[in-house]
């Protein structure tokens, strides 16, 4: 498992954390909110079981993941830690839907119809409700995932069909700017377009999953309920791991 050298031991963890959190509060109350408000998901990709587990120790307890694979193999370390919650954040292909299903509390990137009902299905198999989110692709880069937000409508009226799905809200990647405040019109679209939704369908949909390791700040203060964090907790990846896989 690639480690940047030295940047993943646990006490680096425990101290990032702590500023991560120090970040946290003083967005939340730039935005008079309160920062218990904000659920923090630890992205753990590309870094071993052993730094989720230096996290947990912590106080973590939830966790992100972009590929079903490496989270199975890093999962078999960790079936003790029975309060954490596994979410699942990359894209997901369909023919991987039951083995997600199995392995997540969470899937964050739902983006299609046919995904949905496979997961519906995985999960009635698995005698479990599985919480998703959809993904909402905002701006134009074609490597992104996640479906356009006018799919989102069309996409909603399928899953209240389905019975063991629990839609909690909307997740996005914006692009990428270096300067945060450029992400800030990206975080306040996924907000209108859930209030949108939620008044369409009637629906709490209380999750807005938005924010990283650079740019969180901005999204707390539109209105972020989950932030994602990877490199401000881990330390850097190795670019060649990074990679969104095919
Ligand atoms: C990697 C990743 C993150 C975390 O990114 P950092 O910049 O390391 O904080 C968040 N969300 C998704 C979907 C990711 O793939």
């Amino acid at each position: 498992m690639s480690v940047a050298a030295g940047r993943s031991d646990a006490k680096s963890i425990a101290a990032n954390l702590e500023r991560v959190r120090e970040r946290m509060s003083r967005a939340a109350e730039r935005a008079g909110r309160r920062a218990e408000e904000i659920a923090l998901i630890a992205v753990s990709k590309t870094f071993p079981a052993e730094a989720i587990r230096a996290a947990y120790e912590c106080g973590m307890r939830g966790f992100g993941e972009n590929r079903v694979q490496e989270w199975e193999t890093k999962s078999s370390k960790l079936g003790d830690l029975r309060d954490a919650t596994w979410h699942l954040i990359g894209h997901l292909q369909s023919n991987k839907a039951k083995k997600a299903a199995r392995l997540f509390h969470r899937v964050d990137s739902v983006d299609s119809a046919e995904l949905a009902k496979k997961l519906d299905a995985a999960a009635k198999e698995e005698g479990k409700r599985l919480g998703v989110l959809f993904e909402v692709k905002l701006g134009a880069e074609e490597s992104k995932s996640g479906a356009s937000p006018q799919e989102m409508p069309a996409l909603a009226a399928a899953i209240c069909e389905l019975a063991n799905l629990d839609l909690g809200g909307l997740m996005t990647v914006p692009p990428f700017f270096e300067d945060a405040e450029r992400v800030r019109p990206y975080f306040r679209q996924l907000r209108e377009l859930r209030d949108d939704l939620a008044r369409r369908t009637g629906r709490d949909l209380p999750v807005l999953s938005m924010g990283m390791s650079h740019d969180f700040e901005a999204a707390i203060e539109e209105g972020a309920t989950e932030i994602r964090v990877g490199t401000g907790i881990f330390g850097a990846r190795m670019k060649a791991t990074d990679a969104t896989p095919p």
